[in-house]
């Protein structure tokens, strides 16, 4: 099965079961400041679950477009190290507002893996809050789940909170046992409490059901909410019977573009990973910079920056000496146009920014990597293991290198780097330019007020010794 056809089977399923469609929205949340990015299905409902917005459906279903880097989830660093994290992927989540609760959404999954997927029950392990009785008996009764496959988790895990006040609950996670030959030997790993690749977690379900108080109280909600996401790249990698998310439909083609790109082999393992992280970084530029992102220097603008920056030093790190990341926008698009008409219509501009910003980065990245280079090699000698602060401000005010590009490119040659140190050369270098613009403020104002006199004399301005000479200044 296609990544295509099981978003469409996800969707179809719940519009089945009563569920209305809804198209995913921006990567770029709509009014709301506190979110960087876009990062699970449930924010575009986040007001309707709080009961500040109505809609004319009680349940809904969305393949929603997510990224994960930079915030409060952030999966930059682990992209290309697991088989399963991607700064953009896409989640699939079905929705109750008052309406379905808990019995019903366990009912829903599990018919959905077992009888339309037909995934094999034996390989499905059920967590839930170690408090939530009710999970841990509606998972025997409703999906007949053996008891040993249901393991209790603590709040950390399974109690999902929207924030520090307001509606949260415990939830449940459904894990895929890739089998004993995945297991990476920890002690713990064939308990199923494993953080490693064996266990695949591919659906939360999220029980919305207090409300917690600023005294922390949880008050049960009258109409209790369900909130559920499933990675659709880990759900495929299952269904197309592969270890990795990056050997799916979805993204293997960006792989081999690498490959033709470089003429290297992809690697499965270690060496391959700057194949996984271009192939990652080039579906979240494409994306990003669809939703009306461009590369800056703040916030989200940054944090886009970041990722093409990174890809771009991997493209170098393989060989690839020209501009190349804006070349994999068309793959993007071959694979995800069609359930993401933003991209197709927009590939031209969106290669067009990517290419700009790659190109301005080569000019300076040779450069940068020589002087970086130059640098640990003398603070080796030294004995020093350490870039400072102001080093790695050069890099980044000079350069164009982000700081977590000079700690990566550092950190594969033992080396760290002075944070600190760089965000007060960060601060001095803010408070230069504030300086810098008050003077050009005064400036202005001096001559804006000098304008005002000639209007009200009538005679021409003559420069400051004149009006220092009428001693109003
Ligand atoms: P994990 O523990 O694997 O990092 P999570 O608990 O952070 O996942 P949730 O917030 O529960 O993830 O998101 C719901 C689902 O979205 C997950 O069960 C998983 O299938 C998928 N998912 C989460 N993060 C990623 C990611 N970075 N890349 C791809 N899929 C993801
Ligand atoms: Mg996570
Ligand atoms: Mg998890
Ligand atoms: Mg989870």
């Amino acid at each position: 099965m296609t990544g295509n056809e099981l978003r469409q089977k996800f969707l179809s399923f719940f519009a089945g079961k009563g569920h209305t469609i809804v198209p995913s929205s921006s990567l770029v949340p709509v009014d709301d400041p506190t979110l960087l990015f876009t990062n699970a299905g449930m924010v575009q409902f986040k007001d309707v679950f709080l009961g500040l917005d109505r809609r004319p459906y009680k349940r809904a279903t969305t393949a929603q477009k997510c990224v994960r880097a930079g915030g409060k989830h952030n999966d930059l660093d682990t992209v290309g190290r697991t088989a399963r994290h991607h700064t953009f992927f896409e989640m699939l989540g079905n929705f109750s507002f008052g309406d379905y609760f808990k019995r019903e959404a366990i009912a829903f999954a599990w018919e959905f893996l077992t009888r339309v997927l037909e995934l094999p029950p034996e390989r499905l392990w059920i967590t839930v809050f170690q408090e939530d009785a009710e999970a841990f008996q509606l998972w025997q009764e409703v999906a007949g789940v053996p008891a040993e496959r249901i393991v209790r988790m603590g709040e950390k895990d399974n109690f999902w909170a929207m924030g520090d006040t307001g509606p949260c609950g415990p939830c449940s996670e459904i894990i895929y046992d890739r089998g004993p030959e995945h297991a990476c030997g920890a002690p713990l790993c064939a308990l199923g409490a494993c953080d490693c690749d064996r266990w695949l977690e591919i659906w939360n379900l999220v029980f919305m059901q207090y409300e917690r108080d600023e005294a922390g109280n949880l008050t049960p909600l009258p109409r209790p909410s369900i909130d559920t996401g499933m990675g659709l790249e880990r759900m495929a990698s299952i269904l197309q019977g592969v270890d990795s998310n990056f050997d799916t439909d979805l993204l293997r083609p960006l792989i081999n573009a690498v490959e033709a790109l470089s003429g290297l082999p992809y690697d499965r393992g270690e060496a391959g990973f700057p194949f996984r992280v271009i192939a990652d970084h080039a579906r979240a530029c494409t994306f990003l910079i669809a939703d009306g992102v461009l590369p800056g220097n703040e916030g989200r603008n940054y944090v886009l920056r970041r990722i093409l920056r990174r890809a771009a030093r991997y493209g170098k790190a393989l060989g690839v000496e020209e501009p190349f990341l804006y070349r994999l926008v068309d793959t993007v698009v071959a694979i995800m146009g069609e359930a993401y008409p933003e991209v197709a219509e927009q590939k031209e501009y969106i290669a067009r920014v990517i290419r700009q910003e790659e190109e301005r980065f080569h000019e300076t990245l040779n450069e940068g990597m020589k002087v970086l280079n130059g640098i640990m090699e003398r603070a080796g000698k030294e004995g020093r293991y350490t870039i400072g602060g102001q080093e790695a401000f050069t890099l980044y005010d000079t350069y164009g290198f982000p700081l977590d590009l000079t700690e990566e490119i550092a950190g594969e040659k033992g080396f760290k780097v002075d944070r600190a140190g760089f965000e007060e050369a960060m601060a001095a270098q803010r408070e230069r330019a504030r300086a810098a613009r008050e003077d050009t403020r005064a400036y202005e104002f001096a001559l804006a007020f000098a304008g005002s006199l000639n209007d009200i004399s009538g005679t021409e301005f003559t420069g400051y010794e004149r009006l220092e000479d009428t001693g109003k200044v």
